[in-house]
């Protein structure tokens, strides 16, 4: 069987697994982790030996940087997934990273899942451990290296090392504490999102009804974020406050992990109005891989088709310099994640991915909406496979490598330098 081994292995790892520092069972509690190598049949795009050739060099031989995931490890038994969550410690995919030919990723902590100190919301306290845990961790080996600069980045390119940009799905902890933005940025925050899906002392979130936009205190954050130099990120704000900060940023904003609602009308999608403004004041939009996120009623399935068409829908409104990857994954079954924090959250459901539940919707001109719910995103599943095959795909497909290389990471690199200092 065709194995994720079988891959090009950066040459920077050398077998470090989270956590070696301590003894499990004595300092923490250790679970039965998923593989992250082969736990799912490998994707097969059908590609000649020629066109895996070619799309392994573009791979290997140019900047790539995935704009968002979650490159954590989670325990085998789904039936933990919230106990662990609460744990406060969680492993880092260093082995099947080394297998992604990944050069950068932005590793965005949990937000939801990482609630250790409330089941509803994200705390200060929260974050600190989140952040803390992952830096001490970190620190413990050597193939992953942290990454605060663009000059940081073009250094580990191609360094058989993984640059780790420390990233966070929402402010809403800050409370309405500006100050504790140069906190953040202290501990290597260098993208941060404003909202999560309910509304925050920032802005509107994508599940409101109504969303007011862009609040006096959600200016003040986007004028700090702006002088610090961090990313500021717009996936799970509501359309008005997306439209206000993308007006209000004098950096150009991201929306690292979305698809287009032209495609699939789910809320979790953007509007056309919304990816053209973000693209007109030069933003990055990352295409989102979630399992039945980026879902389209032309595939009954939620696979590497589906995402690929957000991508080129997004490609063709946007133009292709504001258009990259930000898969959302992570090493576990995904589609569960969703179900079981569904559960801890109960009512407020929508503290994970609203994406986990494709909405039953229609669309002018196409009905019914026909795509079921699948288990995970064939092709797009985990954060070893993700960009190899989003290459190969438009390898296949007749993308120059010109066009290959912006998408895959130029792009972003480009962006980043209109926005760190
Ligand atoms: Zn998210």
């Amino acid at each position: 069987m065709p194995s994720t081994r079988n891959f090009n292995q950066a040459s920077g790892y050398a077998g470090y697994r989270s956590f070696d520092y301590l003894s499990p069972g004595v300092d923490y509690r250790p679970y039965e982790w998923t593989s992250e190598i082969d736990r799912l049949p490998l994707y097969d795009l059908g590609l000649s030996p020629e066109q895996a050739a070619h799309a392994e060099d573009l791979l290997q031989n140019n900047l790539v940087i995935s704009l968002h995931d979650h490159p954590q490890v989670f325990p085998k038994d789904m039936s933990k997934a919230v106990e662990y969550g609460q744990s406060g410690r969680y492993p880092v995919g260093y082995e099947g990273l080394s297998y992604s030919g990944m050069d950068v990723v932005f590793d965005n902590l949990a937000g939801p899942t990482g609630c250790i100190m409330s089941h509803y919301s994200w705390t200060w306290a929260d974050v600190a451990y989140d952040i803390g845990h992952r830096l001490a961790d970190i620190a413990h080996q050597d193939f992953v290296r942290i990454v605060r600069t663009v000059d940081d980045i073009k250094a580990i390119a191609g360094s058989g090392h993984l640059g780790w940009v420390l990233a966070l799905e929402a402010a809403s902890m800050i409370d309405n504490d500006i100050d504790r933005i140069d906190i953040l940025h202290g501990w290597g925050v260098r993208q941060m999102g404003l909202v999560y899906n309910e509304s925050n002392l920032l802005g509107g979130g994508l599940k409101e009804s109504s969303d007011g936009g862009l609040t006096r205190f959600g200016h003040r954050v986007v004028e700090r974020m702006n002088k610090l130099g961090m990313s500021i990120d717009l996936s799970h704000a509501g359309d008005r406050t997306s439209i206000d900060t993308i007006a209000a940023s004098e950096a150009p904003v991201m929306i690292t992990h979305a698809g287009a609602r032209g495609v699939w009308p789910s809320e979790r999608m953007k509007p056309d109005h919304v990816l053209k403004a973000l693209a007109e004041a030069g933003g990055l939009l990352g295409i989102e891989a979630a399992p039945n996120s980026t879902m389209s009623p032309d595939h009954e399935a939620h696979t590497i088709e589906s995402v690929m068409q957000h991508f080129e829908y997004c490609a063709n409104l946007m133009g292709i310099d504001n258009v990259t990857f930000g898969p959302d994954t992570l090493y576990a079954d995904h589609a569960k994640i969703h179900t079981e924090f569904s559960t801890l959250f109960g009512a407020n459901v929508d503290a994970v991915e609203p994406a986990s539940e494709p909405a039953p919707l229609t669309r002018v001109g196409v009905q019914p909406i026909s795509a079921t719910k699948s288990e995970y995103c064939a092709g797009f599943e985990n954060p070893t496979e993700n960009f190899r095959n989003a290459i190969g795909w438009m390898l296949k497909q007749g993308y120059s490598d010109d066009d290959i290389r912006k998408v895959a990471g130029g792009n972003t690199l480009r962006v980043l330098g209109q926005t760190w200092r």
